[in-house]
């Protein structure tokens, strides 16, 4: 199935265990070291395998936006108004096939999660960055990281910013979450072995009861989980043959696919080796901004027919993955003279394909049918003058006719405009992070959390920066109070 190995193995193949403790926990990511927190507060003895020299995973290259409402303390410090069942309508919106229960008590706890990070060393600033960006690259912390603003969210769902960026001036702010993080788990008598790669599970009856681990290639033998066996090991981005089976979309040159050398999908491989479920494995977050600059989203996009496909003002997830729908995944942002910034695109980078004095001239260049690509200007236009869309009823403060000329195209479409990626897909579990099987059982012992399973995040036209870690450190607590709470075998 696979090329690391990862199927289970019968603990009566086990003559001897190199180690043990009451909770197991495969990763060293934010999910991990979360669970292995809450686990150890919980009085457990626990034990993290990390593969990598050092703790961090993917989370340590994330912008660190954690997604959080219903009035935490920088949304109160900073003037914004947000309630649990405003941030619980908005996620239940966005998410293809949303579980009601989970989405509930993530907003319904999510000011306690806040303090949670707080508590646990996490440092956030009283502060809000004002514009729209894919990353402030200052240390203020709330921004809009979604499509709260957007149409048809802002109609049903009063619009927060909710998006928390670690206090980092710069782009790592993951990297310090899981510096503090982990300096706390250790603290806590938490203990860690690096450079153990987990291969294996082993099963006992129904219960998995400990694991299989390598260092360096060398087989080190097998460690009991006296309660329960925590897989934290992230996304399948890296894999290959599971992107084939699942996502082979992403294994188009057109996209820039971004993972760590450990993103092999480990953990949805040892759970399904042991009956665990994967779900929406077709699901990636998906991203080619336009903006900023954010005279960009005063644009239009087109696709080869010369129509508008998706309101510009959407959060740059949604509008990427619309560009990548259209036919021959081939879309355009149209711009006058008034909205061109030559300013360098920070993300996406779309490439200026050339500028036109007329859009008669642009239509022809880019093979749009004569007189479409017109039409499509001309009624955008006479709306945008009243400050109305009534096609996409994008916001009116990114409304304005297009009509100073010379014209640029910037091009959108896959293959040209930098697409990046990562996977959103894993272990079906339940709201403690029991991994469930076929019949929707749990399986004793076997608990999945963060990137290797499926809880809130699915797919990219309503993914909100900051869900990932917001639920990888979320989920991952609950699944480590269960495990050390659990009976065990
Ligand atoms: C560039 C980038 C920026 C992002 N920015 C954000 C953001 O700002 N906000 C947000 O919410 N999300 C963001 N995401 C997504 C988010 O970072 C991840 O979904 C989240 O960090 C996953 O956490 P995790 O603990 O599940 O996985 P990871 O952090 O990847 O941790 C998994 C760990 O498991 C280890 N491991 C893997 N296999 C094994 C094995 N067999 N044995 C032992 N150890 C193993 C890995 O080495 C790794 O350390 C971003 C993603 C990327 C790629």
């Amino acid at each position: 199935m696979s090329r690391q190995g990862y199927e289970v193995i019968e603990a009566g193949e086990v003559r001897e265990w190199s180690d043990e403790a009451d909770v197991v926990i495969v990763g060293l990511g934010c999910a991990g070291v979360s669970a292995a927190i809450e686990a150890r507060e919980a009085g457990a003895d626990v034990l993290v395998l990390e593969r990598a020299s050092g703790g961090g995973g993917v989370t340590a290259m994330a912008a660190g936006h954690v997604y959080l409402g219903g009035g935490t303390r920088v949304q109160k410090a900073v003037g914004v108004e947000d309630t649990v069942e405003d941030m619980i309508t908005y996620l239940m919106m966005n998410t293809p096939e949303p579980d009601e229960a989970k989405i509930r008590l993530y907003c319904e706890q999510s000011v306690d999660h806040f303090n949670w990070l707080v508590d646990h060393g996490v440092p956030f600033n009283d502060t809000m960055y004002k514009g729209k960006e894919v990353l402030q690259m200052t240390d203020e912390c709330l921004i809009w990281s979604g499509n709260e603003e957007v149409h048809p969210f802002r109609e049903k769902a009063k619009p927060a910013p909710r998006g928390h960026k670690v206090a980092e001036v710069g782009h790592l702010g993951g990297a310090k979450m899981m510096e503090l993080l982990i300096a706390k788990a250790e603290a806590l008598g938490v203990r860690i072995l690096y450079d153990a790669h987990v291969v294996q599970l082993v099963r006992e009856g129904e219960r998995i009861v400990g694991i299989r681990y390598r260092v360096f290639g060398e087989d080190r033998g097998f460690i009991r989980a006296r309660k329960g066996v925590i897989l934290a090991a992230g996304q399948f981005t890296e894999n290959d043959e599971l992107l084939e089976e699942f996502l082979p979309e992403l294994l188009d040159e057109g996209y820039t696919r971004q993972f760590t050398p450990y993103d092999d999908g480990a953990g949805h491989q040892l759970g399904r080796s042991a009956g665990g479920v994967l779900k929406h494995m077709d699901g990636a977050l998906v991203t080619a901004a336009f903006y900023p600059p954010e005279s960009h989203i005063k644009g239009i996009l087109v696709n080869k027919e010369g129509k508008r496909y998706v309101a510009e003002d959407s959060y740059h997830s949604r509008s990427s993955l619309f560009t990548t729908r259209q036919p021959d995944r081939t879309g355009w942002l149209i711009l006058d003279e008034a909205t061109y910034s030559a300013d360098p695109p920070h993300y996406g980078a779309y490439p200026l394909v050339d500028a036109f004095e007329t859009v008669e001239e642009m239509e022809a260049a880019l093979g749009i049918p004569e007189g479409a690509l017109q039409e499509t200007m001309r009624r955008y236009n006479e709306n945008a003058a009243r400050g109305e869309d009534p096609e996409f009823k994008k916001g009116r403060k990114w409304l304005t006719p297009l009509d100073h000329p010379p014209y640029a195209a910037l091009d959108a479409s896959v293959g040209q405009a930098t697409y990046m990626a990562f996977t959103l897909g894993g272990l079906d579990v339940s709201i403690d992070g029991e991994v469930l099987a076929e019949d929707g059982k749990p399986i004793p012992g076997l608990y999945a959390a963060g990137g290797c399973a499926s809880n809130i995040a699915q797919d990219g036209t309503g993914y909100s920066s900051g869900t990932c870690i917001g639920e990888s450190t979320f989920f991952g607590r609950r699944a480590g109070r269960h495990a050390a709470k659990s009976e065990g075998a």
